[in-house]
């Protein structure tokens, strides 16, 4: 269909995978598969779907990426996003949408690379392949690909504007970064098993409109993309039995920056020291540890079970519901994007819809008591805190040590005082907890939150031992966990 007669326009972006691959040697179907180039996909595409968009008057193009030769998807990397999203970027006003064909091996780690590479997307980038090549007479590249190219097309009909990264594959739409392939034979593929499918595909296309995200409004937040990934980090998975010098050699690596481990239920690692201290000693030494599920469903709760709270004690952060290979992603781009706090900070936090909840992490300086036995301070939480979408509120001490006769110590910690308040009793308000020494670590001062702060002002956090009774910390975290605003 020519551009001036079509109703849209979809660029094509071919990258490889089964859908696009033929027979090693022509004339045996059964010798291995291997990538077809561009032009080969052209010429199947044309005697395959000869109408591939014309009844919806879809004008599109077929194109490669430079820097992306067309691969099995298992070769693609962190280099080959950053030559998509540059490649978006650069034809991004030229189309109504985008189609990229990949293998579904990785789809689902591209899907979630582009998603955090792609700010502020308003129009529809939607990925696509197939179990079966596209030469194949049973393939399922067909359906899937006109499936695509419409959901890309969007403006006429029952297909809302999809400005998000997506995965069309089988019967359903998906959030890319909430995908993973499950079956690898399947036709249905991938699963989300975190979040709804955003939309079914069968006789016809049924998006659920109120769990797509919100366009941007391109005068206000305009397209761009972020152009670096890391690449020093390591997805790690525990096993029962895991012995410490093997954690101990992946952690070592003075230039490893992050490291993704796979925990056993909601979050749970064995009770041994040993395995405790390596994580702790990394995290003193600048990486960043990100707890996800082992489960493919479900969220990471740090603090249920005394086998987390360690964690959380050490400051390993939760990576609640996110996919493997969103966590991945994310931690690639954060990395790259911010300082080692500040991308600390923005993993914790929902960036695309990749996970359910908020963490917001304040981080309060060290301290020391000194003999008034008292220490007061105070930290802003970012400016998209809400308290209203607050779940629940978990004050970290670190290196809590007081300075004599630790067992006749006692120790409350109150909430939204004035720094110049005068001293308070133990049953006032404000205070959220009364501990003896040798005291937890990890408090959960949710109902003090709710009642003594606000969205706007500092949060502020008193800690007071028996007068005269020394006390110091390295810092002080209060983790902030919300719903998410898109929920
Ligand atoms: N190995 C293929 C790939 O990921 C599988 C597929 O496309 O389904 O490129």
């Amino acid at each position: 269909m020519s551009p001036e007669s079509a109703d849209a326009s979809v660029l094509l972006l071919y990258t490889g995978g089964t859908i696009g691959m033929t027979p090693e040697r022509t004339n045996d179907l059964a010798s291995p598969l291997r990538p077809g180039s561009r032009d080969e996909f052209a010429a199947n595409l044309t005697r395959m779907v000869p109408r591939l968009g014309q009844r919806d008057r879809i004008h599109w193009e077929l194109h490669t990426c430079p820097g992306v030769p067309p691969a099995d998807s298992s070769d693609i990397d962190a280099d080959h996003w950053i030559e998509m999203a540059r490649y978006i970027r650069d034809q991004y006003d030229r189309w109504d949408g985008f189609v990229i064909l990949h293998g579904s091996d990785t789809m689902a780690y591209t899907a979630s690379a582009l998603s955090f590479l792609l700010k502020n997307l308003a129009k529809p980038v939607v990925l696509t392949g197939s179990q079966l090549p596209l030469i194949d007479e049973r393939t399922d590249a067909c359906s899937n690909l006109a499936n695509a190219i419409r959901i890309a097309a969007h403006k006429q009909g029952d297909v809302p504007l999809v400005p998000e990264v997506v995965i069309c594959f089988g019967q359903f739409l998906l959030r890319g970064n909430r995908a993973r392939k499950a079956s690898t034979s399947n036709f249905t593929g991938f699963t989300s098993p975190n979040h709804p499918a955003l939309g079914h595909l069968g006789e016809r296309i049924e998006i659920d409109r109120r769990l797509i995200r919100r366009a941007p409004d391109p005068d206000l937040e305009p397209f761009t993309i972020d152009e670096v990934l890391e690449r020093d980090v390591i997805d790690f998975t525990l096993f029962p039995g895991l012995p410490v010098k093997r954690l101990q050699a992946l952690l070592a690596d003075d230039s490893l920056r992050g490291c993704i481990i796979r925990t056993f239920g909601a979050g749970n690692v064995m009770n041994d020291p040993g395995i405790i201290g390596e994580l702790d000693s990394a995290i003193r030494a600048g990486k960043i540890i990100l707890n996800i599920t082992q489960c493919s469903q479900g969220f990471v709760e740090m603090g249920l079970y005394q086998s987390s709270s360690r964690l959380l004690e050490i400051g390993v952060i939760s990576g609640l519901d996110l996919t493997p290979e969103a966590a991945l992603a994310k931690m690639l781009w954060a990395l790259a994007s911010y300082g080692p706090d500040e991308a600390r900070e923005q993993i914790q936090i929902n960036q695309r819809g990749e996970q359910s909840k908020d963490i917001f992490e304040l981080r309060y300086r060290g301290a020391d008591s000194g003999p008034t036995g008292r220490v007061h301070a105070s930290a802003q939480p970012s400016g998209q805190y809400r308290k209203e979408r607050l779940i629940r509120a978990i004050l970290r001490i670190a290196d809590l040590r007081f300075g004599d006769s630790e067992a006749a110590s006692e120790f409350a910690v109150f909430v939204g005082l004035q720094a110049r308040s005068t001293q308070r009793s133990r049953d006032d308000r404000h205070c959220a907890a009364v501990l003896k020494a040798p005291a937890r670590e990890i408090i959960d001062i949710t109902e003090r939150i709710r009642e003594f702060t606000s969205d706007t002002h500092e949060i502020a956090i008193t800690l007071d031992s028996d007068p005269g009774q020394a006390f110091s910390f390295s810092a002080m975290y209060l983790m902030l966990i919300c719903e998410s605003n898109e929920e």
